[in-house]
């Protein structure tokens, strides 16, 4: 059979290799970078992702894939460090220790976030947290005072206005995906990197599609519509001529996924629609020293107009990057927030003079050079009881499917599903045709 993949991200990547590994004939489109969210640019004689990645050592289908794909040797297991910055001071925040140590609350307020912490972590049934928001469950069990100086500020951070809206089913996962993540409590964590950056398992994918047959097409679908005869055509952005596919399978965004595709059943639309995503813009400095001394630094403090820095260079070695620092400040928002369409150097003009308050000493002059990207489908927002109204793959169009980072639950988006949903959804694809051609007369 002929199948269409639309998106060049992890999961479209994954679920083309697997399609063509099964001997159907592949085309994937992209039209931006291929990696998708996990792309890359140019920095230093290297590359570096455009928004901050790491993996988690439960991350295990994206080291599956690596290693199949050859390039499982330059996965890197690194410890990092996290901080938070609170009342105009970093706190290191690397277990039990520091929490007892974190100043911007009192110690009754430590004491019970250290418990309600370790009680998440034994926590299994996730599908009790699908009824309750993350913001009423976690002031009852903190307390107001704590929850607003920490975890409230967290959920902040990254939700905007959508803060108390998020099911606590998401927090969960976050905890969960840490412990699992940790060989055992005591650890000090470590975190996966790609000597080399991204583009590495990303380019080994492009080669490994190539070997198995996958055409890949570096531009966008402007549409796709449906013959009498159940064929699919899809239509270029560059107006080449159209393809004839039997399947398509579109990785991209709903509210993308909306616009390509022929009207669908409002039924099918209201689940697209109950979803919505945070956008993110990410500035990215490139330094002469250090900023700090942390790797992953929460901020919060609703002064800062950034709500993450990301010191690259204190997770990855520095004199792999010539000796340059990389810094990213990140900041999650509704998409309609000014920064969103705000030009890079407005942005960067209104982050810089909030760096001293990170770093005393930082002077504008250790900057050597600034990027900034934006993602409108940053971060699905969860509704509440999501596991009852999730998109099915199978779209009401025959021959049409769906998968994206609003399919991926309870764990939240990241590299590691979008792999696991590229090799699911090639196996139902699979699964569908095998069913139909042993049920052809
Ligand atoms: C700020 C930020 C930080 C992150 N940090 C991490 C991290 O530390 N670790 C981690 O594992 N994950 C992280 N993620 C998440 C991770 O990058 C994504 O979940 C994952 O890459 C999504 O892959 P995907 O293939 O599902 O979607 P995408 O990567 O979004 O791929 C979809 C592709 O479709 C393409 N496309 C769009 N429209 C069209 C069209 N009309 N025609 C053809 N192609 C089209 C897009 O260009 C894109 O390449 C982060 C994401 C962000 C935004």
């Amino acid at each position: 059979m002929s199948i269409g993949v639309i998106g060049g991200g992890f999961a479209g990547l994954t679920a083309a290799l697997r399609l063509a590994q099964e001997g159907h004939d592949v085309t994937l489109w992209e039209k931006g970078r291929l990696g998708g969210q996990a792309a890359t640019f140019a920095v230093a004689n290297t590359r570096l992702e455009i928004f901050y990645h790491h993996l988690f050592q439960s991350d295990t289908s994206i080291a599956a894939l690596a290693e199949e794909v050859g390039v499982g040797d330059k996965l890197m297991w690194l410890p990092s460090n996290v901080g938070y910055f609170a009342d105009g001071r970093i706190y290191p925040l690397n277990g039990a220790l520091d929490l007892l140590k974190l100043g911007c609350i009192p110690f009754v307020d430590r004491v019970r976030l250290g418990l309600v912490t370790a009680y998440l972590q034994k926590v299994k049934d996730w599908k009790k947290y699908e009824s309750v928001t993350a913001h009423e469950w976690l002031t009852r069990a903190l307390g107001k005072r704590a929850y607003d100086k920490t975890l409230g500020a967290q959920l902040r951070a990254k939700f905007g206005s959508y803060y108390d809206r998020i099911p606590m089913v998401w927090f969960w996962g976050k905890i969960w995906l840490r412990t699992t993540s940790r060989r055992s409590p005591l650890d000090q964590e470590k975190l996966g990197y790609f000597d080399g950056s991204f583009q590495v398992i990303v380019d080994a994918l492009v080669q490994a599609c190539s070997n198995a047959g996958v055409k890949i097409v570096r531009s966008g679908l402007s549409g796709i519509t449906q013959a009498p005869d159940g064929t699919w055509l899809a239509k270029p952005e560059d107006g080449s001529s159209t393809t004839a596919v039997d399947v398509v399978l579109a990785t991209v965004p709903s509210n993308i996924f909306q616009k390509l595709a022929p009207p669908l059943p409002a039924d099918y639309v209201e689940k697209l629609d109950a979803l919505d995503y945070e956008a993110a813009v990410v500035a990215i400095l490139e330094l002469d020293r250090p900023l700090s001394d942390v790797y992953w630094l929460n901020i919060a403090d609703d002064d800062l107009p950034f709500t993450g820095v990301i010191e690259h260079t204190n997770f990855i070695d520095p004199a792999k990057y010539d000796g340059k620092r990389y810094v990213y400040l990140s900041k999650y928002m509704e998409p309609d927030h000014p920064y969103f369409t705000m030009t890079s150097d407005e942005i960067i003009d209104a982050y810089l003079p909030h760096l001293s308050k990170i770093n005393p000493d930082f002077d504008p002059s250790w900057i050597t050079n600034t990027w900034v990207y934006r993602e409108r489908a940053a971060q699905p927002i969860i509704p509440m009881r999501y596991s009852e109204r999730i998109p099915d793959h199978r779209t009401p169009l025959k021959n049409l499917y769906l998968a994206n980072t609003t399919q991926i639950y309870p764990e939240d988006r990241g590299t590691n599903y979008s792999v696991r949903l590229g090799n699911d959804i090639a196996a139902m694809i699979v699964s569908d045709l095998e069913g139909r051609s042993a049920s052809a007369p």
